[in-house]
């Protein structure tokens, strides 16, 4: 039996190397960059105005008020999208939108608001309000300079990173490949959901769950047939599923009985065993083995201890060998609102509830067959071993 950070660093050391792929930006969402970006251009590209309104010399509305207000001439009309070769003069202005180019000469926009127009005098305009230089001005380059770095690899492209590389132009980025995650279930109990069950058969329930899980870590999942409990079925579903995956996640067959075959048949393809059992309650019974490059994850069976294995041992695989700089759940510190204790001789897992104001609470039964508390939960409470928590004690939450 291993520790978990053990188990977890193993598993992080025998992942091949990234496979890099170029895709457009726009089916980029939740990949991870694969390379290091510097803006080729300013952001603004060009100084532009913050508001609909006039672009002025600041020093030729010093004095303006809505009772003494000053008359400029309009000598240019610049919509959003046009460009502009004149130039604003003293007494002059230009009226401007939201997003146009500021006209040379012009240091400040007068927004709209304080402005009047005369509709018998249409080439003038009457500003009612000073403004400071540089007022309602989007300076060229104040947000990204040219050059500037704003992306390196490892990040995650979420909607706003999408947004800020589209801005500079940007159409193709290269980003690690999404991985193709087989998801086998063993166990001759299992059934289908639609078919009847006989006494001693159960509807399978961890292939759904898994393939929520690999998607949500950027895997495609690839589910195959429910595998009854024999060696000759689990060599045959093993042997397709990894010629046709990137990584094979089984769950069931991995503990001590004469009817867990998982580790005996990865072992006749050829597979090598690089550890089993981990130090964690639920999930002890977790495999990992290598065959040539690819990658075996043998889940026990019972479905929390596949979830929290999952969690804690393959979705941080998955996104590194997608090239994710943060592999880590995130942490959300709660207080607990009742006692909770690890009586074990594990490192216990428990489902927990959170809620906004950070109160944390059990989930309900915590046995590892017990799915009612995993739908209600939204964290993870790792308990260490002999660990008795008073109500109140401040604790930190595994989000996922
Ligand atoms: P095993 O790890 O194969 O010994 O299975 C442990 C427990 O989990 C048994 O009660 C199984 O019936 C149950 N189990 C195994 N695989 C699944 C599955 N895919 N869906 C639901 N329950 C399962
Ligand atoms: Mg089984």
């Amino acid at each position: 039996m291993i520790r978990l950070e053990t188990a977890l660093q193993k598993i992080l050391d025998f992942l091949p190397p990234l496979v890099v792929e170029s895709i457009a930006l726009s089916d980029a969402t939740g990949r991870w960059l694969a390379e290091d970006i510097s803006s080729s251009v300013n952001l603004p590209p060009f100084d532009n105005s913050a508001m609909d309104g006039y672009a002025v010399h600041a020093t030729d509305v010093t004095a303006a008020t809505a009772a003494t207000p000053v008359r400029l001439k309009v000598v240019a009309r610049i919509p959003a999208g046009a460009g502009c070769d004149g130039a604003v003069g003293a007494g002059e202005c230009a009226r401007l939108f939201t997003g146009s180019l500021l006209p040379a000469g012009a240091d400040a926009v007068v927004m709209q608001e304080d402005t009047r127009t005369d509709p018998t005098r249409p080439d003038e305009v009457l500003i009612c309000d000073a403004v400071k230089p540089g007022e309602s001005v989007r300076r060229r380059g104040e947000d990204v300079r040219s050059g500037a770095a704003i992306a390196h690899a490892g990040a995650e492209l979420t909607p706003g990173r999408l947004a800020l590389l589209a801005a500079t132009g940007i159409c193709q980025v290269a980003v690690g490949r999404r991985p193709v995650v087989g998801l086998l279930a063993t166990g001759s109990e299992l059934r289908e959901a639609g078919q009847p069950l006989s006494p001693g058969q159960i509807y399978e329930s961890n292939r759904v769950m898994l393939a929520a899980l690999v998607a949500h870590a950027g895997g495609v999942p690839k589910v195959y047939p429910l595998v009854p409990d024999t060696l000759e079925e689990t060599a045959t579903a093993l042997t397709t599923a990894f010629a046709e995956c990137d990584l094979v996640v089984t769950s069931g067959g991995v503990s001590v009985g004469e009817m867990d075959f998982v580790k005996l048949a990865f072992e006749q393809l050829g597979g090598q065993l690089e550890f089993w059992k981990v130090a964690i309650r639920p999930g002890k019974p977790f495999v990992f083995g290598r065959l040539r490059e690819k990658i075996l994850f043998g889940l026990p069976g019972n479905p929390v201890s596949a979830f929290v294995t999952f969690l804690l041992l393959v979705r941080p695989a998955l996104l590194r060998w997608q090239g994710a700089g943060e592999i880590e759940l995130r942490q959300q510190p709660g207080v607990l609102a009742e006692a909770m204790a690890n009586r074990g001789g594990r490192r216990h897992f428990c489902r927990v509830q959170i809620d906004e104001n950070g109160r944390v609470c059990s989930a309900g039964q915590q046995a590892s067959h017990a799915l009612n508390s995993l739908a209600k939960a939204n964290g993870l409470l790792d308990l260490p071993v002999a660990a008795e928590l008073s109500a109140g004690t401040p604790v930190l939450v595994l989000r996922w």
